[in-house]
């Protein structure tokens, strides 16, 4: 038996016979495919988009990606970037792109709210829509919803669709560049609970596949501006407020802060992953000023504390429990730090 064939009978549930065939009936006779992600694309978004893009091409299909807006310039890297249409830069392109698909995938994101300057067009678009993704509470707005909150990353399900659907022979050493960076930044590099024996058996087979994981994480986090590295330093040692009594890590930059550090998109990635690993934090929160009056929250948590609540509840947002983000909108910054005080207050005490 194969090591493929082996891990076909743990691939997701979501990946039923019937929702197997009901995709397959949608690739047939050759359809126009346009695959897109959420905003703000990160690892997980962009590495799925590309990483099917190079599964359907393989297969000689007629497919394109197209994302909201651009993503930090430590995936650039990815093999297949430059053939991105970006709504950010040619709305109209894009736009239209999304308008004349058969079939549109919509990666990593749980409803078209998320796919930002593109939820009109993808909510008014004639394609049949598959989502594949594992954020909690999907919206209804697929036709076919492949969703499994209790998956690590949208690359493992799409690497479950190679397996289960008999394309893994279409991995090329690209899609599984891809597929892995996904893999590995959407499981702050398979720590978090969401990892199974599964996803490093679907790992397994993309080293089998001639995949240079070493390679991988080189290029996303190993090349980092000396600024962004004494950004992250100079967040740690003035910006850290810590509840020691919660159990709760805050770090806020405002524009002041990221201007000095000479900020640029994805600069403060993985930040709050540091606040984590404080001993006795249990829950981390970083905040950053991304335009006058608008403060974008990330929060992560250890074991069972529900951060996707926390975020839904009181900061507009979503995503998991161990991971979720959210938006303050109309405030500057020391607003935005007493609402998250009065917010942290309030839920410690319920
Ligand atoms: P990050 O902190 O890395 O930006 O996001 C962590 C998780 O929260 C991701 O899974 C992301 O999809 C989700 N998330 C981030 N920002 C928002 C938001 O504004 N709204 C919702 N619903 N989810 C978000
Ligand atoms: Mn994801």
């Amino acid at each position: 038996m194969t090591t493929e064939e082996n891990l076909l009978g743990q691939v997701s549930t979501s990946w039923s016979p019937e929702n197997l065939q009901t995709l397959d009936g949608m690739l047939a006779g050759n359809p126009i495919i346009v695959i897109t992600a959420h905003r703000s694309p990160d690892g997980d978004a962009v590495g799925s988009a590309l990483g099917l893009w190079h599964l359907l091409l393989a297969s000689g299909a007629n497919a394109e990606v197209v994302l909201p807006d651009r993503f930090a310039s430590f995936l650039d890297w990815m093999p297949g970037t430059d053939s991105i249409c970006f709504h950010e830069e040619d709305s109209r392109r894009a736009e239209s792109k999304v308008a004349e698909a058969d079939v549109l995938f919509c990666l990593d994101f749980n409803g078209p709210n998320r796919a930002g300057n593109l939820a009109a067009a993808i909510t008014s678009s004639k394609a049949r829509l598959v989502m594949i993704d594992h954020h909690r509470e999907p919206d209804d707005f697929a036709e076919l919803a492949i969703s499994d909150p209790t998956c690590g990353s949208t690359c493992e399900l799409v690497c479950d669709w190679a397996l289960a659907s008999g394309r893994w022979s279409s991995m090329s050493l690209d899609a599984a560049k891809c597929l892995y960076t996904g893999l590995v930044t959407d499981t702050g590099s398979f720590r978090f609970p969401s990892v199974s024996a599964h996803t490093h058996a679907v790992v397994a087979a993309l080293l089998h596949s001639g995949l240079n994981h070493a390679e991988v994480h080189e290029s996303t986090f190993d090349d980092q501006s000396l600024s962004r590295v004494q950004l992250h330093g100079f967040a740690l040692s003035e910006r850290l407020k810590i509840w020691d009594e919660a159990g709760i890590g805050v770090i806020a930059l405002d524009l002041e802060d990221l201007n000095r550090f000479h900020y640029v998109s994805g600069d403060t990635e993985g930040l709050v992953n540091r606040i984590l690993g404080i001993r006795g934090v249990e829950m981390a929160i970083f905040m950053r000023e991304s335009d006058p009056g608008k403060v974008k929250m990330s929060l992560r948590s250890k074991g069972n504390l529900d951060v996707q609540a926390l975020a839904s509840q009181y900061f507009d947002g979503g995503g998991h429990t161990n991971a979720a983000g959210g938006v303050l909108l109309g405030m500057s910054m020391a607003d935005a730090q007493a609402k998250v005080d009065e917010a942290l207050n309030e839920w410690i005490h319920s």
